[in-house]
């Protein structure tokens, strides 16, 4: 029963509306597109169909650093689960989409660029695909806000894999988007769910405050029970906590800069109840389900509507009356406009920090491709003077182009493999009786040694060998330094992985296009969370008379009626 699924996997007690159905479509072997907010569980809906059923899901979704996430969030499940995408080595994929193949693996993640590959395509045949999943899918259509071309070969995908039924998930489509979806995926007939936008029970307030620490005050104080206040600078949120504590009310903080049993420690107690509000920078909240949260504070102006949603959203998933408040005040206005400047270099700049970057880690022209390095930002920064900001924004504006990819303070584990034969190996174990033990115990903990590359815990093998992890660092470096192995030890520091080979400036071609479609789109998200808060509820000048139907109709739903207790509408009434 997919109840039981979700309960023994995920441990959620029940489903989010619109899941069940979806789920249930997709089961039935329709194609189906579902329509869910951003935090609605979309994730859900492809990966419980999936256990339920045998064989293999193919998910196809656009960003690299999503696709870690999943990968990780399901193996952490205890289910198989495998990612190619162009920051890996041919061989590495080669490895992967085997696994796929013969290693009862549930879920192949690939990114859009590696569809099209001959090595993908010959694989693929050979699978046993239950679904074939298209994540992000507004990407496919020409009129989303995020085409992108590579999602086409998603249709081509269907012949390979005739009769796999698609399950298609996006946040955002207007009906000509979702139309423009199921005809490129080929869909059987058209079939779409889409659970409105609209929270019945949660009051959007948008307050424009000089003292935002008052108004806060005054919230926490008239609204009872537990709560989120949401900052922007990590430094802040200690400071308003304390705050908050001198008043008397109980408070702390939270941010992704504290160590991992601090966060876990403040996050078990507010969610038990035992900590009243939580001040914290948007790293809170990710995978937390409290049902009964009173209200969400923004002392900041969010970035986007989508961020404003999904966090606004915590409070009130019972189903009880809720608040979501959001201050403003000039400050924050110059401060979004001063974010867009540093946001979006200008090309040149880009194409300038492009070459920095090869020159700094000693790359030459037409050279580092497929090749992954420790890239040291805050030293890179440092050492050409760069503005930190700036230069941080056009590495990721080449990372987004598919230049690099940079991996951000990923814990890379250490990886290690044999480069030697079992009989080289013999000769040692005879020589040196620990050494023996110890190469005994790697290969019983991790058998793949011989063939690839394997992502080692020293720790863990301390444990096994019952022994200091010191001491096993000592000795894999010793086998590394005999040419035994090799070892990479981890690095906390991000790594850069090309994708392509350094290009000489002539040959560094930064679409015009692109970048102004990316500016473009940045603004007309910044500019909806201006008009969002705008006071004026006067729809002749184009402003919606209630926050809830400007929210759902900026994702494309056509609510019928005000919310009636908003600010807005309470102003009216
Ligand atoms: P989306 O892709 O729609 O933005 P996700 O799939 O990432 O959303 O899910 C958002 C959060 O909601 C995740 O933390 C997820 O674990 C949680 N979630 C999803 N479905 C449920 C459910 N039925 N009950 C409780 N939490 C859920
Ligand atoms: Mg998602």
């Amino acid at each position: 029963m997919i109840l039981e699924t979700l309960q023994r996997f995920w441990g959620y007690s029940s489903f989010r509306p619109g899941q069940e159905e979806i789920i249930g479509a997709a089961l039935a072997g329709e194609d189906v597109l579902a329509i869910l907010p951003t935090g609605g569980g979309k994730s859900i809906c492809f990966q419980v169909p999936t256990m339920e059923k045998e064989g293999l899901a193919i998910v196809i979704t656009p960003l690299i650093s999503l696709i870690k996430d999943q990968v990780q969030n399901l193996q952490a499940r205890g289910i198989k689960a495998v990612a190619i995408h162009s920051g890996m080595t041919f061989h590495e994929i080669d490895v992967a989409l085997d696994n796929a193949r013969f290693g009862d693996y549930k879920f192949l993640y690939v990114s859009p660029e590696r569809l099209r590959t001959d090595l993908f395509r010959a694989r693929v045949v050979g699978m046993n695909v239950s679904f074939i999943v298209v994540d992000e899918a507004h990407c496919i259509s020409q009129w989303g806000h995020d085409f992108r071309p590579d999602y086409l070969e998603i249709g081509a995908l269907r012949d390979i894999l005739p009769g796999v039924p698609v399950i298609a998930l996006t946040a955002t489509a207007t009906p000509r988007v979702a139309g423009e979806i199921m005809d490129n995926l080929h869909f059987a007939s058209r079939n779409m769910f889409c659970t409105g936008f609209s929270r019945p029970n949660l009051a959007y307030v948008v307050r424009n405050v000089e003292d935002k620490f008052g108004k806060l005050l005054s919230v926490c104080r008239s609204v009872r029970g537990t709560g989120i206040v949401y900052v922007r600078e990590r430094k802040r949120t200690k400071e308003i906590a304390e705050f908050l504590q001198v008043q008397g009310v109980d408070a702390d903080f939270y941010h992704a800069g504290l160590g991992k049993e601090e966060r876990s420690e403040k996050q078990d107690r507010w969610k038990k109840g035992e900590l009243r509000i939580i001040v914290a920078t948007n790293a809170f909240g990710m995978g937390i389900d409290k049902p009964d949260v009173r209200f969400v504070v923004h002392f900041d102006l969010p970035e986007s509507l989508e961020a404003y949603y999904q966090e606004a959203g915590r409070a009130g998933r019972d189903g009880k009356k809720s608040y979501a408040v959001l201050l403003w005040n000039r400050t924050d206005i110059s401060r979004l406009n001063r974010i867009y400047k540093v946001t979006f270099p200008e090309p040149e700049y880009i194409a300038d920090i492009y070459q920095k970057v090869f020159i700094f880690l000693g790359v030459a022209y037409e050279d580092g491709r497929n090749s992954t390095r420790k890239f040291d930002f805050e030293e890179f920064a440092r050492h050409y003077h760069l503005n930190s900001t700036s230069a941080w924004y056009a590495i990721r504006y080449l990372d987004s182009a598919g230049y690099w990819t940079v991996s951000d303070e990923v814990d890379n584990p250490s990886r290690m493999m044999f480069t030697v034969n079992r009989d080289a190996l013999y000769r040692v174990q005879l020589r040196d009786r620990n050494l023996d033990t110890f190469i005994k115990a790697l290969m019983r903990i991790y058998p793949a040694l011989f063939s690839v590359l394997v992502a080692i815990d020293e720790d863990f093998i301390a444990r096994v060998i019952k022994d200091s992890a010191v001491k096993v660092k000592e000795m894999l470096l010793q086998l590394s330094r005999e040419h035994l192995i090799t070892y990479i030890p981890r690095v906390r520091s991000p790594l850069i992985t090309f994708t392509t080979e350094r290009l000489t400036p002539e040959n560094l071609y930064l679409s015009a296009k692109t970048y102004n479609d990316r500016k473009d789109t940045y603004k007309r998200k910044v500019d909806a969370v201006l008009d969002y808060i705008s006071p004026v509820a006067d729809s002749s000048d184009g402003h919606l008379p209630c926050r809830s139907l400007r929210l759902t109709a900026y994702f494309g739903q056509k609510e019928e009626h005000p919310c009636g207790i908003c600010d807005l509408c309470a102003n009216h009434s």
